[in-house]
Parts: C-alpha cells; structure tokens; sequence
C-alpha cells in the first residue's frame, strides 16, 4: 500500500471524506468553515497595501515604456488591463442547462484579452520582468529616479540587459509573458516548458528569440529545472511561480484596477452587495494574488472561490489537508492530466495556501468535459472566446449556491444574493491561434449537444 505523509490512503480518506471524491475523479467543492474576518483574514500574508502601493506605482513608471513598445496598449497609456463585461445571456442559459437560477448580476473580467499576451499571466509575469529590468538599470547607472522609462527603449540598453538572463518553468503562458517581455527588453530568456504546454505556445515565444527547453515531466519539473539552471549563473534570475511574492503583487494590483472598474459602472460592493470572485487556480499565485489585492479593498463583501480541473485539484488538497506543497495530486493518484493547461499544477504553491488559506471561501473541481462546455456556451451566448482554463469560473455561481451550509455560515442570505454580484474571472485565450479555439468549440458545442 502506498504511503502518502506517512499514512496509508484509507487512513487519510478517514479523516478527510472528500479525498475519496477527490481520488476518483468526481467534481467536488469545499468551503472552508476555518476562514476569517476582518483583518485577521490576511495575517499570514506578511504583505500589506503599501506593497500593493509599491508594485502600482512601478506599473505607471513603466507605462510609457509599455505604451511605445506594445502599440496594442498605447490608449491605455500602457496600464496593461482588461475590461469587465456583464454576461447576461449566459447568465440565462446556465440557469437553462442546471435550473438552478443566479440571483444578481453575472459580469467576466476579461483577462483573456490583456494586451501584450493574452491571459492572467500579463499581470504577475510582466510585472517581475519590469522589477527586474528597473533594479539593475538602475544599478548600472542606466536610469536614475525620475527619468522617462522610454529610456529603455535603446540599443544601448537591450545591449546592457543582453548581459542577464531570466528563467522560468511554465506551463505556457507565465512563460509567454516573461519571454515577450523579457525578450523585448533585451534579456536573455530561458522557458522551461511541461510536456502538456501547447506546440503554438512554444512556436510563438520562439518567434520572440526566446529559448525553449522543453520536459518530459510536468510542471513542477519545468519549475526545478529552471530553478536549477539560475541556481549555477549569479547573472540569472529565476520567477519562481510557485513562491514569489513579486510575481504576486503583480497579480494583486488587479483588486484595485477592478474596484475602480466597478465603481464606474456603478456596482456596489458592501455587506448588503456581496461579491464573488471564481478563479480559476493553478499554483495559486494568480488567483491568491488577485485574492489578497480584492481582501485589501473590500474586505468581508469579498468571496473568493477557486476553481481546478478533476485532474488537478493541487490547491484544494494541499489547504484541505493542511499538507500544502508538501504533497502532490500525483501523490494520491491522481493524474494531473487535463486540458486546462494553464491549471495542469500536480503541486500548489505553500506560500499561497498558507497566506491565504483563511481568506479563500471555497474550491471545487471541474470536469475536462464541463470546460469545453462552458466555454461553448459562453462563445454562443456572448460571442465571448476563452481557452479550457478560463472556462473554470464559469460553473462557480452554482456550486456556491448549492452550498446551503456555506451560504447561511457566511451569512449571505436571500436578500443579500439578490443583491450580490457573481464575477468570473477569465484567465486566458485571446492569444490561441483561431484553428486551435475552433476546435475548443466544435469540442465543446459536440459535448452540449450529447448532454
Ligand atoms: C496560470 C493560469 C491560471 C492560474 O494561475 P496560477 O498562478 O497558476 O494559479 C489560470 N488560468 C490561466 C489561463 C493561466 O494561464
């Protein structure tokens, strides 16, 4: 019998009901009866607003940078975001296919269409590359304070940067974030890709001059070999995906630009207005990123839930556990094999589920099948294109309010969910070749049809 953190499987199953769900493949949820209020919520994060400050501010020192090398954010002034739509008709057709109806407003944070590349990954990717960039221009007397970034935009600094190297394990896009940027800067980057990222993924980044190693392994493989090669070369900086706390706040700057977002749109956000967040998770930085920048703001309002394919669940295990990093889905026999590759993580991240664990509302899984479904669904309702990934949030309104022990718990009552506003966040797509998302489609509209 296998031993998993020295127990045997049935004993872990004893303690823990779930696994067994878990184990056998079934999409299940947990909502987490041990999260807190108030400040306390955030305790174990060890980061705070200021931080959140510090990583905003960065972002608008680069943004004429970003403006004059990527043209697609030029009338954003280079702040590299996405917009938020409300999707009522797929708010209608979900009530359809289940009959469960969503009380409240339905909207999608269109992360699948961030410029430069594509998905969630252009907040936190981008963000580390620009920490980067400015520390040693800054050390090598390139830049001083107050200058115009627009600076970088030279031969003299791609030759300066050429100097440095950046390495990264991804499953594809973090990697198609740092390369783009990396490489448009001048560093050198090295992306050290899973067996299950896409060909076109890694054609692409290619195309930038970027260097691809590709592993038999998965992920968390690509991760320790990047590791491993930045390790050996004092010039080499590794984006650890799995504990930077850079790459986080990147992710976390999303809260605000979102509150804003809102607040235009004239979206309360209070006691009586709750909010959900359904994120889809992978190795927990995007999702705890943008989680811990949202519970800076909105406090309690704010319920974030996230979403993990069947084949994955890494971060509902490891907090349900309480085993975090130190076990793998792999570990308990489960395969870590899906079509969400952005969510395909055997491993999550222990900063993010230690951090967060008490802040983070709930998890459930996801079926390959209910991806493709989903995402059909939401192309034919709202004309709306996202990969497998993105597709996670989109069954969470219904998990939540199926969880009646979770509902009357959190206190979200009848009246407080006619009032609450259901947002899921799109991670990705916009970069999938169009051959590529039709067969997302036909995949997806094939699957509606048997169903
Ligand atoms: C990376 C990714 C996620 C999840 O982010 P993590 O930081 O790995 O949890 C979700 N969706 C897409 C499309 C992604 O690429």
């Amino acid at each position: 019998m296998t031993v998993i953190a020295g127990r045997e499987l049935p004993d872990w199953e004893r303690e823990f009901p779930l696994l067994r769900e878990l184990v056998e493949g079934r999409e299940t949820a947990w909502f987490n009866p041990g999260i807190a209020s108030g400040d306390e919520a955030l305790a174990g994060v060890g980061l705070t607003v200021a931080d959140i400050d510090d990583a905003a501010a960065r972002l608008r020192r680069f943004a004429p940078y970003i403006a004059q090398v990527f043209p697609g954010t030029r009338h954003a002034g280079g702040i590299i975001e996405s917009p938020l739509y409300t999707i009522p008709d797929m708010q209608d057709a979900l009530k359809e296919h289940t009959g469960i109806p969503i009380p409240g407003r339905l909207w999608m944070k269109m992360d699948s269409e961030l410029p430069v590349s594509g998905s969630i990954k252009a907040r936190g990717g981008i963000y580390e590359v620009l920490c980067q960039a400015e520390r040693i221009a800054l050390a090598e007397g390139l830049l001083q304070q107050g200058d115009d970034y627009r600076k970088l935009d030279s031969l003299k600094a791609r030759a300066m940067f050429s100097g440095y190297s950046i390495a990264v394990g991804s499953t594809g896009n973090l990697g198609l974030s740092i390369g783009i940027m990396g490489a448009r800067l001048g560093f050198k980057v090295t992306v050290h890709m899973s067996a299950d990222a896409r060909p076109w993924k890694k054609e692409m980044l290619r195309g930038h001059g970027v260097e691809v190693t590709e592993h038999e392994s998965d992920y968390s493989a690509a991760v320790a070999a990047g590791r491993d090669q930045a390790t050996s070369d004092p010039s080499a900086h590794f984006v650890d995906d799995e504990n930077s706390t850079t790459l986080f706040l990147g992710y976390a700057v999303a809260g605000r630009r979102l509150a804003g977002q809102l607040q235009a749109l004239e979206v309360r956000v209070d006691e009586e207005h709750p909010l959900f967040v359904y994120l889809p998770c992978g190795v927990g930085g995007g999702p705890g990123g943008v989680t811990f920048g949202l519970k800076t703001i909105f406090g309690d309002a704010v319920h974030p839930v996230f979403a993990e394919p069947v084949h994955s669940p890494c971060m509902l295990l490891g907090v349900h556990t309480g085993l975090h990093e130190t076990v793998s889905v792999q570990d308990f026999g489960i395969d870590n094999v899906t079509a969400a590759d952005g969510l395909a993580v055997g491993r999550p991240s222990g900063f993010v589920g230690r951090a967060l664990e008490a802040a983070i509302d709930g998890y459930y899984t996801v079926s390959d099948a209910s991806l493709y479904r989903h995402l059909a669904l939401l192309a034919t309702t709202e004309d709306l294109r996202v990969e497998p990934s993105a597709a996670a949030g989109l069954p969470g309104p219904q998990r939540v309010l199926a969880d009646t022990a979770y509902l009357k718990r959190a206190g979200l009552t009848p009246p407080a969910l006619a009032k609450a506003t259901h947002l899921v966040w799109a991670t990705g797509g916009s970069m999938v070749p169009e051959e590529e998302m039709s067969r997302y489609l036909q995949t997806g509209s094939g699957l509606l049809s048997e169903s």
